[in-house]
């Protein structure tokens, strides 16, 4: 490492791919740490996430509050946030102001995508190469790249043929899109789409919305954020983030109603309904922390899935569509999304909802969507279609491990990490939220942060060490990609076709990729680094 005074032949310490959330506090980091390094971004802007998803509506649908950085008292105390749910421009204002608070954007090139990553093992160096051809030679590569940065853009036929513009949501124009007068579809009724819908509807002339599966949605019930309440918070921030530290999601310290408290066979039959009228009457994600077993126990989530319908059933007025609208499966099995006014949106004469989980979409054409046999008009298509969540970005860059060994290949039958952070062959490769680890079954920035310092440890670590290589066992990477599955088995999350398990993309392997619970995975992480780094391999072969 050039920070303890060894090989000054490297460009850099580290090469951080991506500057989002991950990114950012990464560099700050290492910076903190003695260690020179370089953000490659392909973006054009810091915020990653908050850089590309510019569609109207975007926000978080983690409080403000909590879904921002935690590590600096004078930055969550100065910044203001203006909304429970803040928009995404002002999320990308404050990242662009971390960037600059923190002095990071000289170490940060923009419009950079790396395209591939070679281990040199005589070394123990990586180098990296971008798509313009430049290269960088670094001990050790840290991929910042998001869980949700991939856009998918499905291979509809006949897609490339549509004659007005398309967007998908992961990818929007900087400039915005004015739907008035426009006759416009929606594919997808995700969480993008959820946002989204009810902006669009009441700009474009008219909206059809395409839907392979309903979705559950609680609101949001957002609202200015009152300087009194921000205060409030703010005079006990250093407990509330402790508290989502130890909690199972990373996040709920917000919550008047706290996590929960009985499984749902434990309540009587007449209080469930109050219970979850107040969590609905909160709103948002923490509507499921009703019963401690509503994402483990058929019943308990039976109980809440029927409550939401019956809200459903409530808000729309026409039951033929509302019947659309009424999810079958288990409630957040695919990921729950929080909204303002979605359902409410199906009301409007100028809004179609268009059913397609039986055939799919069976074409686009120049004028517009073929579905059921019936041709749809439109002018402008959006794509709320998602993203090849979580191996998507890293299956983009060509890594080459030991004994030229690709990613990919390693990966073929579904992503194996270790702690979700390393990989073995793949020696001073880090993952920043990788999959085997919380990451997208929390707030995503306590785990970030959580990845950030266990990273910077572990290089502090080595540092100390005199070493230059660290690399997974693949003894423990078996243990941990068991254990995941484990895990995931005890819960309801593998019982639909959600993104979390690959199936929103064709061909990839259905593997749950993503740990539940935030609490124990943090706990292990520290056991791990307390031990040595156990299940990792240090300082061989070759370079110590
Ligand atoms: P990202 O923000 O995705 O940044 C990764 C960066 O890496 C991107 O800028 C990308 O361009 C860059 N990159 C990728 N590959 C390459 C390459 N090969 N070369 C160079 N650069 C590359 N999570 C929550 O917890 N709460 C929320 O409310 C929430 N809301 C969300 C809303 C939307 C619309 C979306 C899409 C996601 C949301 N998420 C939310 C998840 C969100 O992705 C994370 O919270 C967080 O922003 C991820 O930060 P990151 O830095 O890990 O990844
Ligand atoms: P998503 O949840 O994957 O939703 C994609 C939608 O497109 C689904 O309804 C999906 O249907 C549909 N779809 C995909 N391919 C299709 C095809 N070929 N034909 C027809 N329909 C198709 O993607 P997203 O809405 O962008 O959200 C992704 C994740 O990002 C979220 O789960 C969340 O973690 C995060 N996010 C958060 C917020 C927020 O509220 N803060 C907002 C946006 C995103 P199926 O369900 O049938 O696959």
């Amino acid at each position: 490492m050039r920070g303890d005074g060894g090989s000054g032949r490297l460009d850099v310490d580290v090469v951080v791919v991506g500057a989002g959330f991950a990114g950012l506090y990464m560099l700050h980091r290492l910076r903190r740490a003695g260690l020179s390094a370089r953000v490659l971004e392909a973006g054009g802007g810091v915020g990653g996430t908050w850089y590309w998803n510019r569609y109207p509506g975007a926000r978080c649908d983690v409080q403000s509050l909590e879904y921002s950085y935690g590590f600096d008292d004078d930055l969550q105390q100065n910044w203001e946030w203006t909304e429970r749910y803040a928009t995404q421009p002002e999320i990308l204002r404050y990242l662009e102001h971390v960037a600059d608070r923190f002095d990071l954007r000289r170490d940060i090139q923009c419009d950079t995508r790396v395209v591939g990553a070679a281990f040199d093992e005589e070394t123990a160096t990586w180098a990296v190469r971008t798509e313009a051809g430049e290269r960088f030679t670094a001990r050790f590569v840290v991929a910042a790249t998001g869980c949700l940065s991939a856009a998918n853009l499905p291979d509809i036929p006949g897609r490339d043929t549509f004659r007005g513009p398309t967007y998908h949501t992961g990818r929007w124009p900087h400039e915005g899109v004015d739907f008035s007068g426009r006759r416009v579809a929606v594919i997808g009724t995700g969480s993008s789409a959820v946002q989204s819908i009810p902006i669009i509807a009441e700009q474009a002339a008219h909206l059809t919305v395409f839907q392979r599966t309903a979705t559950y949605s609680v609101p949001a019930h957002n609202e200015p954020l009152a300087r009194d309440r921000q205060a409030e918070i703010k005079a006990r921030y250093a407990k509330v983030r402790a508290a989502n530290r130890q909690s199972m999601a990373g996040f709920g310290a917000l919550s008047g109603l706290g996590p929960p408290q009985h499984a749902m066979a434990e309540v009587d039959a007449g209080d469930r309904d109050l219970l979850l009228d107040q969590r609905w009457q909160e709103g948002g994600l923490g509507f499921v922390a009703v019963f401690t077993d509503t994402l483990a126990q058929p019943d308990a989530n039976e109980v809440a899935a029927e409550f939401v319908r019956a809200k459903i059933r409530g808000i729309v007025r026409d039951p033929a569509v509302a019947d659309l609208l009424t999810p079958t499966q288990v409630i957040g099995c695919k990921r729950l999304c929080v909204d303002s006014g979605y359902y409410e949106t199906f009301n409007r004469p100028d809004v179609r909802l268009v059913d397609i989980s039986s055939s799919g979409i069976e074409a686009i054409t120049p004028g517009g969507i073929r579905a059921n046999g019936e041709d749809h008009e439109v002018d402008v298509i959006v794509f709320a279609t998602g993203f090849d969540a979580m191996t998507g970005a890293l299956s983009r860059i060509r890594f080459e491990g030991v004994g030229g060994r690709t990613l990919a290949d390693a990966w073929r039958e579904g992503p194996k990490t270790y702690l979700g952070v390393a990989v073995a062959g793949f020696p001073n490769l880090f993952l920043i939220t990788g999959p085997g680890s919380p990451s997208v079954l929390t707030n995503m920035v306590t785990s970030i942060e959580h990845h950030v310092e266990w990273i910077t440890a572990c290089l502090e670590h080595l540092r100390g060490g005199g070493h230059r290589r660290i690399e997974a066992e693949p003894e423990a990477v078996d243990g941990w990609v068991a254990y995941v599955n484990t895990v995931a088995g005890l819960t309801l999350f593998p019982t639909c076709n959600s993104w979390y398990l690959g199936a929103n993309i064709p061909g990839k392997p259905r593997v749950f990729m993503p740990l539940p619970g935030f609490a124990p995975y943090d706990a292990m992480c520290a056991d791990v680094a307390a031990h040595g780094y156990r299940g990792f391999a240090i300082g061989q072969p070759g370079a110590t």
